[in-house]
């Protein structure tokens, strides 16, 4: 299949392929709209079946990360790198530098950050090649650093504006609230939410990530195949994409979902279908934006760890006015999100 025949091909600007035979790189850079500035979005190392599968995703994500981005009133396009990384190889150094040399022949029309399988350590190699990248390690008090806990912080004031909506808690106490992945967001989600006084399940295939947040939080575990059908009032998915589906979704019991994950939803009728379950869906882009500020504005420079906070503080504001339009239009959330989305990209055009 070719990018011009890609089904995920929906007006991208370009898509680049990367090969460093000396260290064994292979790189998907995939632009999908520069309109409103560079396009910005992490670099995903991730273990693909073929190149098909990694071009797919590298596209869908660069399309996600220009909604992102407009909708959290940033400065940015979108854009994805995707990694493709060989089962038993270690990355070396030289792979990363060879990476940032990539972005750097880009000329400035892509930003990369850390995604999943990417560290700050990371970060700190590519900028040896390139000024195109942020998720460095901040000074004291400016912006940057991991985006995590960032995003996790948007999520958590996501899930209270959810809550608040659907069923009319003015707070997460005594919310009973199933969390999927408790990696670098969850974690970090679930202490917000443990100090919040929801009731917390968890689950996780990493048995370090599962027994450091039981220990800390007093969550409970269940099964990685059990925690999307959980009985709780909301569902948090901070591990995987695609995991609301025409399988899972007439099993779910929560009201309310919202969290970290990436293209939550399989395809666009998945948001019909939890809707006619009545179940609130926070669009992920909206809600998950938290790390795609802290890496803007640290991109932008002079700017603090304050000046993310305020800009994260308008992730609820904005979902709240994403479900109040999705009942007045008899919409959908991720429609009315999309349609959102798109005013603000092509009025910057
Ligand atoms: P992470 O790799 O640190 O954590 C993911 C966790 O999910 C891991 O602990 C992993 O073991 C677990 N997991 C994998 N498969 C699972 C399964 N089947 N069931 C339960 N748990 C499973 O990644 P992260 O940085 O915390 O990001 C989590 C999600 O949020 C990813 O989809 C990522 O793309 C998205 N996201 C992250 C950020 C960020 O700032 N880190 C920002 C936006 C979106």
């Amino acid at each position: 299949m070719t990018f011009f025949e890609n089904a995920e091909n929906r007006g991208h600007e370009s898509i680049h392929h990367f090969h460093d035979a000396k260290t064994g790189l292979r790189a998907i850079i995939a632009i999908h709209s520069t309109a409103l500035g560079p396009a910005a979005g992490g670099a995903r190392r991730w273990q693909y079946d073929n190149e098909a599968e990694a071009t797919t995703d590298a596209l869908r994500l660069a399309r996600g990360m220009t909604y992102k981005n407009a909708m959290a009133g940033l400065p940015l396009g979108g854009g994805k790198a995707v990694i493709l990384a060989d089962p038993g190889h270690t990355p070396s150094e030289e792979m990363f530098l060879a990476f940032g040399r990539c972005v750097e022949s880009l000329g400035g029309r892509y930003v990369t950050a850390e995604d999943v399988g990417m560290t700050m350590g990371n970060m700190r190699t590519i900028k040896q090649v390139t000024d195109f990248v942020a998720g460095l390690p901040p000074n004291e008090g400016s912006a940057g650093g991991d985006p995590s806990p960032w995003t996790a912080d948007g999520v958590f004031l996501g899930l209270e504006a959810a809550a608040k909506h659907r069923l009319g808690a003015n707070s997460l106490k005594n919310l009973r609230i199933a969390v999927q992945g408790v990696g670098k967001v969850g974690y970090d989600l679930c202490r917000q939410l443990h100090e919040a006084g929801a009731e917390l399940t968890i689950s996780d295939v990493n048995p370090v990530h599962l027994d450091r947040t039981r220990a800390d939080f007093g969550a409970r575990v269940v099964a990685p195949e059990q925690i999307l059908f959980e009985d709780v009032d909301v569902l948090s998915p901070n591990a995987l994409g695609a995991i609301l589906n025409a399988d899972s979704i007439p099993r779910i019991k929560a009201k309310v979902i919202g969290g970290a994950a990436n293209n939550q939803l399989a395809t666009e009728e998945d948001g019909q279908r939890l809707a006619d379950r009545d179940i609130l869906y926070a669009p992920d882009y909206v809600i998950n934006a938290g790390g795609i500020i802290s890496v803007s504005l640290e991109y932008m420079g002079n700017k603090t760890a304050a000046d993310v906070r305020e800009q994260i503080a308008l992730i609820p504001g904005r979902l709240e006015e994403v479900f109040i339009t999705a009942e007045k239009q008899q919409q959908l959330t991720n429609v009315v999100a999309d349609a959102m989305a798109e005013r603000i990209v092509n009025a910057g055009t």
